[in-house]
C-alpha cells in the first residue's frame, strides 16, 4: 500500500500534506463497519513492513485516529507478521501521563522521505486506548518505545518530524528543494 507523502521527488504534495496535515477523527464507540474496516486495512498495510516502526492510518490515507508500532525489534525489525504479538494497535489512544526524562533522538518518518530531525520526546507516557478488538486498554510505554508511540499519535493530530525537530538534516544534493522549504517555514 501507498504511504502519503508531504513530498516526493523534490515535488510538494499537496493534496497528501492536506491529509496529513489534518486533525484525524475518533472511531466510535463500539466500533461501527466502517471504523472496524479501517483498522483492519491499517492492520494490513503494517503487516509484512520491515521499513517502519510504526505507521498511522493518516499514513495511508485514512483520518482517523488509529495507530499500529513495533513493540521490540527496533534494530533488526523482521518483517510484522500477522499477529504475532510484536505489534500494538492503539484505537482513539490518548496520553495520560508523561513522565522521566526528555530526550533528544533523531527520528525518520516514511511521510517526511529523505530528511531526519532531532526531536525532543519523554521517556515514559501512559496511554488510554482501544485495541483492535474494541477493549479498553491502559499502557505504560517507556524507553525507545515510548518515543515511537510518541511519534505516532503526533500523526493523528496532523503533526510531524518537521514541525518537533530542532535541527533537521538533509542531503547536500536536495539542498535548493529543503532550503527552500524550511526557510518557508
Ligand atoms: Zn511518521
Amino acid at each position: 500500500m501507498k504511504t502519503w507523502k508531504l513530498w516526493e521527488n523534490e515535488k510538494i504534495n499537496q493534496e497528501e500534506a492536506r491529509l496529513l496535515r489534518r486533525i484525524a477523527d475518533e472511531i466510535p464507540i463500539p466500533f461501527d463497519e466502517e471504523g472496524k474496516k479501517d483498522i483492519q486495512t491499517l492492520i494490513d498495510a503494517f503487516v509484512g513492513r520491515d521499513d517502519a516502526a510504526g505507521l498511522a492510518a493518516p499514513q495511508i490515507g485514512i483520518s482517523k485516529r488509529i495507530v499500529a508500532f513495533r513493540n521490540g525489534n527496533f534494530n533488526d525489525r523482521p518483517p510484522i507478521q500477522k499477529d504475532d504479538g510484536t505489534y500494538d494497535v492503539l484505537v482513539n489512544p490518548r496520553i495520560t501521563q508523561i513522565r522521566g526524562d526528555r530526550e533528544k533522538t533523531r527520528e525518520a518518518c516514511l511521510s517526511c522521505p529523505d530528511i531526519s530531525a532531532d526531536v525532543v520526546r519523554a521517556t515514559s507516557i501512559k496511554v488510554k486506548a482501544y485495541n483492535e478488538k474494541g477493549e479498553k486498554i491502559n499502557k505504560r510505554y517507556t524507553g525507545f518505545l515510548a518515543r515511537v508511540v510518541q511519534h505516532e499519535l503526533d500523526h493523528l493530530d496532523g503533526k510531524l518530524i518537521v514541525d518537533r525537530g530542532t535541527t533537521i538534516y538533509y542531503p547536500k544534493e536536495k539542498a535548493l528543494f529543503f532550503d527552500k522549504i524550511f526557510q518557508d517555514e
